[in-house]
């Protein structure tokens, strides 16, 4: 119907990687009767910068095999803005089927079955801002200049940005909602609908390819990245998500409690709290993300809540019913929305499963100046500290998982200390 020639196979690695095979249609075809599609699992082993690190595949002396992309066929979606090319995305498998417990999508695949053990469900959805550059000679400059965050003079120099990005979005069914600049120059923030499960990462991950090859495909250049520039807003990438029980009940929801948020809830709150040093080594996982959890950022720098409180790190937004929900404001918008989803959640489980009552909120306080609050890492590695020493994260998680991706960061950050960059250039060199 749509002449399909060609289908782009995608997977997400613990680098945060999104890659896809693109695979002819009659070979796709054949694939997805077959075993599916060979994947080197190399790829999976290896940092930003294509050093290999971790031996996921049994390493050299393994020989690195191949895997196989398995598609997931719910996944599938007919990209309006490249003729004839569809997008699916893939589980990953050792040949004969069996998991990849380092794999990000597998990882969020036995939490929420864990999340079933229980009798409950997810519905959620990523809200991400992020920056967009156009090229003007040898530099990037921002697509629209000044500060005034949903200005109609800013927004009318960069309608085709959004006109190119709704349409886009809409015709894979990511279903954006509102769309709008943000506080930074050149920064949007474009919310969608909230999807079920596994597709609510799925979809975040459509999101972020697709704005950044629509964008490409127009000559601008959109980063997700956490913190692009120093004086200006951060990159969000908030996870807003309910639990339902089997009859799909928001268990959320109590209309009978104060504030309509049940016990169950604000358990959830709690265990997102006390795990918040540990879960923030997996949701922030770059070493810029920490540049954005800065104060008076409208990003959270400790482990707080409130209702509607935009300076905590878990908001309560007002809307209750079927639509209560919890905003989690840690995520960046480089995260990796499997592993966000995953700890985000495996945290709340802990909370609901042991009653864990959250730290009083912040209501009518101001985060930014709480000195009795749990202070967030404020780095890459002393995040990951936290996140190794928490059992209870690693154990949900999954060990194999926790030991490969921790490796993986690591290496990130190992090169990061070696760099001299050009602000210690400036800063010292001319003065000792
Ligand atoms: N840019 C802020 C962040 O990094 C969020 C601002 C907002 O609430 O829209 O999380
Ligand atoms: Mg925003
Ligand atoms: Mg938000």
């Amino acid at each position: 119907e749509h002449r399909i020639h060609t289908v782009r196979v995608t997977l997400t690695d613990n680098t945060n990687i999104t890659r896809s095979r693109y695979v002819p249609a009659k070979a796709f075809l054949q694939s997805i009767s077959e075993q599916g599609i060979n994947y080197p699992s190399a790829l999976f082993s290896m940092d930003t910068s294509a050093k290999l690190v971790t031996g996921a595949g049994d390493g050299y002396e393994g020989g690195y095999p191949s895997w196989l992309l398995q598609p997931d066929l719910s996944t599938f979606v007919v990209l309006p803005w490249v003729s004839g090319t569809a997008r699916v995305i893939a589980d990953i498998v050792r040949p004969g089927g069996e998991p990849i417990p380092v794999s990000p999508r597998q990882v969020l695949k036995n939490l929420l079955k864990q999340l079933n053990d229980v009798g409950l469900t997810m519905k959620g959805a990523f809200e991400f801002e992020f920056y967009v550059f156009r090229q003007q000679g040898d530099s990037l400059e921002p697509s629209w200049q000044g500060f005034n965050c949903f200005s109609d003079v800013n927004q009318a120099q960069v309608g085709d940005i959004f006109t190119a990005i709704i349409q886009g979005l809409e015709g894979i069914g990511a279903g954006p909602e509102v769309a709008n600049t943000e506080y930074g120059p050149g920064q949007f923030e474009i919310t969608n609908s909230p999807f079920n499960g596994v597709a609510a990462a799925d979809m975040a991950i459509y999101y972020r390819s697709s704005i950044k090859e629509i964008l490409t495909q127009k000559g601008y250049t959109a980063t997700f990245m956490g913190k692009p520039k120093c004086d200006a807003s951060g990159s969000g990438g908030h996870f807003h998500f309910s639990l339902y029980n089997a009859l799909g009940q928001n268990v959320f929801h109590d209309p009978e409690a104060k504030d309509g948020l049940s016990d169950l809830c604000r358990w959830a709150i709690g265990g997102q709290l006390r795990h918040a040093r540990a879960i923030c080594g997996v949701v922030n996982s770059t070493v810029n993300s920490y540049k954005r959890l800065q104060p008076y950022s409208f990003a959270p720098i400790n482990a707080s809540w409130g209702h509607e409180h935009r300076c905590a790190m878990i908001r309560v937004p007002y809307v209750r019913g079927e639509n209560t929900r919890l905003e989690n404001r840690l995520p960046a918008a480089d995260t990796n929305p499997y592993l966000a989803a995953a700890a985000i959640l495996a945290a709340s489980l802990d909370g609901i499963k042991n009653q864990i009552e959250p730290p009083a909120c912040s209501d009518g306080l101001n985060p930014y100046e709480q000195t009795d609050l749990v202070k967030l890492p404020a780095t890459l590695p002393e995040a990951l500290e936290e996140l190794q020493r928490d059992q209870v994260i690693c154990a949900y998680l999954g060990r194999e998982f926790i030991r490969h991706y921790v490796a993986l960061r690591m290496s990130e950050w190992q090169r990061y200390q070696r760099h001299i960059s050009n602000w210690e250039i400036k800063e010292y060199f001319e003065l000792f």
